[in-house]
């Protein structure tokens, strides 16, 4: 089976630790990942909002070399992956595929030869926003009024489809999202989301959204936050089960994948405490009787589909 998780904050966790990935004792280290038997993952370069002010890009850069520097640390497990094929590879050569991600477009600092730098840097995957305004964009808690993307981030995306990038509509507000979708020629992921109708929250889903993200062959990757997935004061494994059904229900079959935002969020379901445990989701969805096939499809075939499409 290949596992395929679209966000965490391991980076962010590293360099605020000092400690290297092995010992790492957040919800992911070398050894939580070989056991959970994560074959790709993308990890997010996530800038604070201390760092808005002039040094996102700066920050950004820190993050990255912690990436590759991390990479060359443990050659024997992890490889880094730019494109859907090389996943495939590195996956079949029985070692976890690294992708990189920038999470918040702050770090392009309004300028499109950063995005190209970042890229010719490895990154693959940009999330516009984290939570508020920026020069592309409005975060999920701008609200809608104040509209969706600005010039900028039109060029952002354009530029994001010339490049071949996957573009992350996580922690856009309603109007970006749409105009996103409208704007981009290739499918787009939601890599850390759930669903609005099972727990109203600003960072989730609409089925509306759902729907159309899933028509244009879009992945939304499920998020194990607890106050995403549920209105009590603790989550568990099923409550992300019920979000993963909703949006097959919603969205069909080729549309969830997974989005934990390990070391991103401050609690985990319970039976989902860090990525040693995934493992755990396929079983769930086999007792609730979804088919092998399907549950491929969530654990990780979906993303390796759009990667595959958008990066090649
Ligand atoms: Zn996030």
């Amino acid at each position: 089976m290949l596992t395929f998780d679209g966000h965490i904050d391991t980076l962010m966790y590293m360099l605020h630790s000092g400690k290297s990935l092995a010992d790492a004792d957040g919800h992911v280290s070398l050894d939580k990942l070989c056991r959970g038997r994560v074959s790709a993952q993308i990890f997010a370069v996530f800038v604070e909002p201390a760092f808005y002010q002039g040094m996102a890009l700066h920050r950004g850069l820190e993050m990255v070399d912690l990436f590759w520097r991390m990479l060359e640390e443990y050659p024997e497990v992890l490889v880094y992956a730019g494109s859907g094929s090389e996943i495939r590879e590195i996956h079949q050569a029985g070692k976890i595929a690294c992708l990189l991600g920038v999470e918040g477009g702050e770090v392009l600092q309004g300028s499109l030869a950063h995005l190209r730098t970042l890229h010719r840097l490895g990154v693959r995957v940009l999330t516009l926003t984290w939570n508020y305004r920026n020069a592309l964009a409005n975060g999920q808690a701008e609200g809608s009024a104040c509209g969706g993307l600005s010039p900028f981030g039109r060029d952002v995306v354009r530029e994001m489809n010339r490049l071949r990038m996957l573009i992350d509509i996580s922690h856009l507000n309603e109007p970006g999202f749409w105009e996103v979708l409208e704007l981009s020629e290739a499918p787009v992921i939601a890599s850390h989301s759930c669903a609005r109708a099972l727990r109203d929250h600003p960072r989730n889903l609409t089925d509306e959204q759902i729907r159309a993200l899933a028509e244009k062959g879009g992945v939304i990757g499920v998020n194990f936050c607890p106050s995403f997935l549920t209105d009590r004061d603790v989550a568990d494994l099923d409550d992300v089960l019920d979000h993963i059904e909703h949006f097959i229900a919603v969205g069909g079959e080729d549309c969830v994948g997974l989005g934990s935002d390990f070391d991103g969020i401050d609690a985990t379901p319970t039976g989902l405490d860090n990525c040693s445990v995934l493992p755990a989701i396929a079983q769930g969805l086999a007792q609730r009787g979804f088919s092998s096939e399907l549950i491929d499809k969530v654990m990780g075939q979906n993303f390796l589909r759009i990667a595959q499409r958008v990066l090649g």
